[in-house]
């Protein structure tokens, strides 16, 4: 056999105002050919398992680019278009293909693209034809469109949020894809509208009962290949944005839409239920002081750069400052210009700074005060699971008696090994600011004696029913929670494809948007 794969993956928040171009992919992964390093990344773990996968088939496998950029902005059209047709060269190269595996990430929109990897995946399909096995493993932060469904024969995304099973589930994706290329399996995807959006953190009920059902029903019904929850990304504002249900089954797809219609349902059913509690910067400064013992662990949830936002709000460390707190460490503030000022300096200076809350409203004010340079590490790394996550050249500052680091790189607040990597003992502090909604949870909660979501300021479009979406459907639940009007709007559709309003169930507004053969209607 020979199976090409390749990867190219960013999520795009159409809300920042980071915009990204090449540099981005090159800062954050940009492997040609062969070149991919030893450790996965979040979307290019298919290639790694991948090589594990040939060596042990004794099959061929064909490495193209793979390129992965940190979630920010609008990603430059001539930037996609020129990764989308390096990958698409080096497909055309390779040909004959038996099968082709990729990472991708699902939330990526370009200039000009508002379906980046539709466009990618319909392209993938015209050069190989219609009967070559094309497979994906993706992120539930993600859009399914319709466009992807068609081109495409299966998909499989992470289960857990945080991210920590990608290269489980990069597993799951060539193993499904072994039977199905030694004839044993012929999977078909089923696919369910959940009509929301919403935020579903695994490690926490009710999802994470939800997430451990898939699995159950995935080891127990032998029809059942895959199950995945495809959550949707909320600062897409795509025309395809919301929650969807993704079945695959063993050809059975009138079983595979039944099922996906359950559980879609189901998560329809607890929409609401799923986010984390969250608390003001006032609320959780004021329990973190009165908390007994460190480090308690404040995530300045909205203002994460894996979501896309500059990662550079201040509102936090203000309400620090405010409360003369001391024994804080704060990792990270993105402040690229203050790092070359502060690497200028040298260590142990202590110089004249404004920092922060320089990319956009609503992170609170930049600040300007002597700071003392403590620490300098160019290209500076952070473990994240079993790869490496890069938060460039960085800077560990003291100002008021509070541990800052301030990087180059917009990198959220994986692993504790950012601060010890700068000189701070992470265990050692009261209180730990961290730039992340969920990701850091599976590894701070290993140091943390409490953990404490803040929403502080707006980087980030939160609340859909809030969110000035210009291009996402209006019809979901919570940006209308007229479900009512909903149902008038959009009638179910029969077996046949045609309209009904016959159907009297609490969520009359759900639908199919695919039919028996997995395509859309
Ligand atoms: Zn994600």
């Amino acid at each position: 056999m020979r199976i090409f794969t390749a990867a190219l993956a960013t999520e795009t928040n159409t809300f920042s105002p980071i915009c990204i171009d090449r540099r981005a992919f090159e800062a954050s992964l940009y492997a040609p050919p062969g070149k991919h390093p030893e450790t996965p990344t979040l979307c290019t773990a298919p290639i790694i398992v991948g090589r594990r996968v040939a060596a042990e088939k004794g099959w061929q496998l064909i490495e193209g680019t793979a390129a992965w950029a940190d979630p920010a902005g609008l990603v430059n059209r001539q930037t996609y278009e020129e990764l989308r047709d390096e990958i698409l060269g080096q497909l055309r190269s390779a040909l004959p293909v038996d099968a082709v595996v990729l990472g991708l990430h699902g939330a990526m929109v370009a200039d000009g693209y508002e379906d980046t990897e539709g466009d990618l995946l319909t392209r993938v399909r015209e050069i190989v034809g219609p009967d070559v096995l094309v497979c994906v493993e993706l992120d539930p932060h993600s859009h399914l469109t319709a466009k992807r469904v068609a081109a495409a024969d299966f998909f499989v995304f992470f289960k857990e949020f945080p991210h920590t099973d990608f290269v489980d589930r990069a597993e799951d994706l060539w193993r499904i894809a072994v039977d199905t290329l030694e004839g044993r399996v012929r999977p078909v995807m089923s696919v369910f509208d959940c009509r929301m959006i919403d935020v579903f953190p695994t490690s926490r009920e009710p999802m994470r009962s939800f997430v451990d059902k898939l699995m159950r029903i995935e080891r127990e019904d032998p029809d059942v290949l895959s199950l995945s929850v495809v959550h949707g990304f909320m600062a897409g504002d795509v025309p395809e944005m919301g929650t969807k249900m993704v079945v695959v089954t063993d050809g059975r797809p009138k079983k595979g839409q039944a099922l996906a219609r359950e559980l879609g349902l189901e998560l329809f059913e607890r929409r609401g239920t799923f986010r984390m509690p969250e608390i003001d910067e006032r609320q959780a400064i004021a329990a973190a002081i009165a908390a007994p013992a460190g480090p308690v662990v404040i995530a300045d949830m909205w203002d994460n750069p894996g979501g896309g936002t500059a990662g550079d709000a201040t509102v936090v460390l203000e309400e620090l400052l405010a409360n003369s707190v001391t024994d804080a460490a704060i990792g990270t503030i993105w402040d690229p210009m203050a790092v070359q000022i502060c690497m200028a300096a040298g260590e142990g200076a202590e110089i004249p700074l404004r920092f922060g809350a320089k990319s956009a409203p609503g992170t609170g004010h930049p600040i300007d005060g002597v700071v003392r340079v403590v620490r300098l590490v160019r290209n500076a790394e952070m473990r994240f699971g079993e790869s490496f996550a890069p938060f460039g050249d960085a800077a560990h500052i003291q100002y008021r008696g509070i541990d800052i680091i301030l990087n180059s790189t917009r990198a959220q607040s994986f692993d504790p090994s950012l601060f010890s990597v700068m000189g701070i003992d992470p265990s050692a502090k009261k209180i730990l600011v961290v730039k992340s909604t969920n990701h850091f949870y599976a590894s701070y909660s290993k140091i943390a004696s409490q953990i404490l979501y803040c929403s502080a300021g707006t980087p980030y479009p939160n609340d859909p029913a809030k969110t000035p979406y210009r291009r996402a459907r209006r019809d979901i639940w919570p940006i209308t929670s007229d479900l009512h009007r909903c149902e008038l709007l959009e009638p179910m559709r029969n077996s046949a494809g045609q309209r009904t309003t016959s159907e009297p169930s609490a969520a009359h507004n759900q639908d199919f948007l695919y039919g028996d053969d997995g395509l859309p209607k």
